[in-house]
């Protein structure tokens, strides 16, 4: 048991937080704030927070198009020094944020601290990409004549954030944002706002100036569509799902605005051949369960030859057994609650669906309800073999711990099905044959394929999706610039 953690929510809970617009915190206009509460303890309010509306905004889209003129001109060293002083306080106060995480979010402390020593990685890599927003020169036609091109920083800047990683999704955004030089408005998903907080007064601390990174909390209709809607915001930066994400795409092509969409996943474990059962199903079932499986990046198919199924299956489960479903504070728990009753409901659905679909539950299933489990959203991690690939679980985000296994004849039937979906986000291949990885990878439909491991990702490669898994360029790597910045095009005559 982690009292620590517990001793240290008991006295922070309750509290009521506001918007932080143009350096200030300020309740909202509509003076109206709603409870979040904890996931693993559902009685616990974290916090009062504020109920915004289109008039905070206004507010802050203004904030923060007034401040862009300065900071657009803060040279990228120092841009870079403000971030990599973040970065350090976000590894000073690691504890206390992975606390809130938890508390909010659900998931266990090992995974929090993980999340926001994995977003102070992601700030200093922003911070180096100040330095290199470059551009080009190349011979004119002309004598005397200099060609290049250069980038400027697109202006505001709205970010989006989803709930299933409430520190590192954030930071993802408004890092890069801050590097090329433009402001922000930031909107985090309603259930996950205690964090942000967090994030935003670090931010001020670090030496961001008033009016660059807003943050306004609230529903998505009430703030993030006028949010989307507004003419000076000049890019929109989205995680979440990929209906939301096209309709938002929509708006913004209206006024020609950037976007860059993460969306969700489907996510194959291909496998084909290995030395170790033991160690594939090790890095399945880890790639599938943390964050209790709502992660976009989360394998949720095992697609696998039919002479390895038994054997698979049976290593699968096995490994299956060692998580141990519980709250943050309760050390020993591998594998936290659903985030809301809402999500623990959509997950049950499917699984009940998936039973009627005729796959057959091999594993889990249940909702916890025994003991300290009544007081939170538990659910046993879930798997499923004889999944075909024409029913709902095959082919549907359920964003939970719910993991689906195909077996398959040959690898051009493991392709085709693992790419039968409208998804493309991330995949895994397993196998010994160097020929068939190629193939395999080449063939692929994903934004990021792992080869002989789960589907983590690292704090300096590009991320992102294809289908309808993302569009826009890939965020965390250099990548970003497309996004955050615009071409200008220069011809300098020099002499006449
Ligand atoms: P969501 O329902 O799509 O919401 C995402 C964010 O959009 C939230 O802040 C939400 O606010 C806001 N929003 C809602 N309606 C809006 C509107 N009309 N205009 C503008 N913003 C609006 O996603 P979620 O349920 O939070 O997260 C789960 C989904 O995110 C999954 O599909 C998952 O795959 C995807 N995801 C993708 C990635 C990736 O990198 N590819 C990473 C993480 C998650 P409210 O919270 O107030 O509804
Ligand atoms: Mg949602």
């Amino acid at each position: 048991m982690d009292q620590v953690m517990k001793d240290w929510l008991q006295e922070s809970v309750g509290k009521t937080y506001g918007n932080f617009i143009d350096g200030r915190w300020q309740e909202s206009a509509s003076k109206k704030t709603y409870p979040v509460f904890n996931p693993g303890k559902r009685e616990q309010v974290l916090g009062y927070f504020p109920a915004s509306t289109a008039e905070d905004v206004e507010q802050a889209v203004n904030a923060a198009h007034k401040a862009f003129a300065a900071w657009s001109k803060v040279p990228g060293p120092d841009r870079a020094a403000i971030l990599l002083r973040f970065a350090d306080l976000l590894e000073k106060y690691a504890e206390e944020i992975a606390y809130m995480l938890s508390a909010e979010q659900g998931k266990v402390l090992a995974e929090s601290r993980g999340e926001v020593l994995r977003a102070a990685k992601e700030a200093r890599f922003a911070a180096g990409e100040a330095f290199r927003i470059e551009g080009k020169t190349l011979p004119s036609e002309r004598a005397d004549v200099w060609n290049a091109y250069v980038r400027y920083p697109i202006g505001v800047v709205a970010a989006i954030a989803p709930w299933n990683f409430p520190v590192v999704t954030p930071v993802r955004k408004i890092a890069p944002a801050l590097a090329y030089g433009c402001t922000v408005v930031f909107k985090p998903a309603s259930v996950t706002p205690w964090t942000s907080v967090r994030l935003i007064e670090l931010l001020a601390e670090a030496g961001v100036p008033q009016g660059v990174v807003n943050l306004v909390i609230g529903s998505g209709s009430r703030v993030g569509d006028p949010l989307v809607k507004h003419p000076l915001v000049r890019g929109i930066s989205f995680t979440g799902s990929s209906n939301l994400g096209i309709s938002i795409h929509e708006l913004a092509a209206k006024r020609l605005a950037k976007t860059q969409l993460e969306l969700g996943g489907k996510n194959p474990a291909i496998v084909f051949d290995y030395d170790d059962a033991e160690e594939v199903a090790k890095q399945i079932v880890n790639a599938a369960f943390t964050c209790s499986g709502q992660r976009c990046t989360s394998i949720s198919r095992v697609i696998v030859l039919k002479d390895k199924a038994k054997e698979l299956t049976e290593a699968i489960v096995s490994e299956m057994r060692k998580i141990k479903v519980g709250p943050a504070w309760d050390s020993s728990a591998t594998m936290g609650p659903l985030v809301s009753e809402e999500q623990l409901t959509s997950v049950m659905q499917y699984i009940e669906l998936g039973q009627k679909e005729g796959a057959r539950l091999l594993y889990g299933g249940e909702m916890l309800t025994h003991g300290e489990y009544a007081d939170g959203y538990y659910l046993s991690p879930t798997f499923f073999d004889q999944v075909k690939p024409e029913m709902s679980i095959a082919r549907e985000e359920i964003f939970g711990p719910v993991l689906t296994l195909l077996a398959v004849e040959d690898e051009g039937e493991a392709l085709r099905v693992a790419n039968n979906v409208a998804y493309g986000l991330a995949a895994s291949i397993f196998t010994k044959d160097l020929s068939q990885a190629y193939r395999a990878v080449e063939r692929v439909e994903s934004g990021m394929v792992h080869v002989n491991h789960g589907t983590a990702s690292q704090a300096h490669m590009p991320f992102g999706g294809t289908k309808q898994s993302g569009y826009g360029a890939f965020s965390i790597g250099s990548t970003n610039i497309e996004f955050f910045t615009d071409m200008k095009v220069v011809y300098f005559q020099y002499e006449k």
